[in-house]
């Protein structure tokens, strides 16, 4: 379905990002396999990506921070001499109220959720541009839709995106590049590990499917979005939670 495509996914060593890669590289993208944090879990996915007989790059860079971002554009198409789907999955929480919220809290999520899906995209438009192609698919969040207590800094960011991503779709949708969003329910990864088993309870009881999702749910819809099947798709938001949004 994807042969011969080069994917950038972001923060892709675990979670989403992980289930995302591998389901790319299944599909027989060569995929470039972003990290900030361990090199070791990103060269198991890289492992795993190529076991399907593709190939893939692990790649540090952190996302809110334009020159790093540059660079591994520029490894990628060096690597592999273009780049023909970005996924913006790098994303972090710091929870406080808005009462107790501190200005780095703030700042580090908009930096990460907001200002790397920026970073990013413009970074491989003008490769996208020269190829006339491109699929760019951005992770959102239910709670950019309807606000979440306690996550000013997530909720902000994620309705960020959601806008920028239709702005992108406007921008280069002349130049063949499509841009989605993806925005996940609640998803059972390290991110919500952290939630207790209250707060999971009250979770389930907003879901009408009555389960938290998994990541290859997400990476399952992100692969639809980067393929043909979508190719009439621009500037749109997916929900894939469940049902808790309708
Ligand atoms: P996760 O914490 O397991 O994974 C996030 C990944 O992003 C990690 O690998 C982390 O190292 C990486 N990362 C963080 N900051 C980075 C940076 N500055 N540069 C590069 N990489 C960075 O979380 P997840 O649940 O897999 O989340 C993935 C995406 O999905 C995030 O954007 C998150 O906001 C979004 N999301 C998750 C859920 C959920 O329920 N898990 C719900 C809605 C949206």
């Amino acid at each position: 379905m994807l042969q011969g495509k080069t994917a950038i996914v972001t923060g892709a060593s675990r979670g989403i990002g992980r289930a995302t890669a591998i389901e790319l590289g299944r599909n027989g993208a060569n995929v470039v396999v972003n990290y900030a944090g361990s090199q070791e879990r990103a060269e198991q996915v890289v492992a795993e990506i190529k076991a399907f007989g593709v190939d893939a790059l692990a790649v540090q860079a952190d996302v809110a921070n334009a020159e790093q971002v540059q660079a591994m554009v520029k490894e990628t198409i060096d690597a592999f001499g273009r780049v023909d789907i970005l996924v913006n999955n790098a994303g972090i929480t710091k929870d406080n109220l808005i009462m107790r919220m501190k200005e780095d809290e703030w700042d580090a999520v908009i930096n990460t959720n907001l200002k790397g899906v920026f970073n990013c995209g413009k970074a491989v438009t003008r490769q996208m541009m020269k190829q006339r192609y491109g699929r760019i698919i951005n992770v959102a969040s239910v709670v950019g839709v309807l606000g979440n207590a306690g996550q000013a800094n997530y909720v902000a960011a994620k309705a960020g995106v959601i806008g920028l991503t239709k702005t992108m779709a406007r921008e280069l949708a002349n130049r063949n590049i499509h841009v989605n969003a993806v925005a996940p329910g609640f998803i059972e990864t390290d991110m919500t590990d952290e939630l207790g088993e209250d707060m999971k309870g009250q979770l389930l009881s907003q879901i009408p499917l009555a389960t938290l999702g998994k990541p290859e749910n997400i990476a399952n819809v992100i692969r639809f979005l980067a393929s043909t099947d979508a190719d009439y798709m621009t500037g749109q938001t997916l929900h894939v939670d469940g049902g808790m949004v309708m």
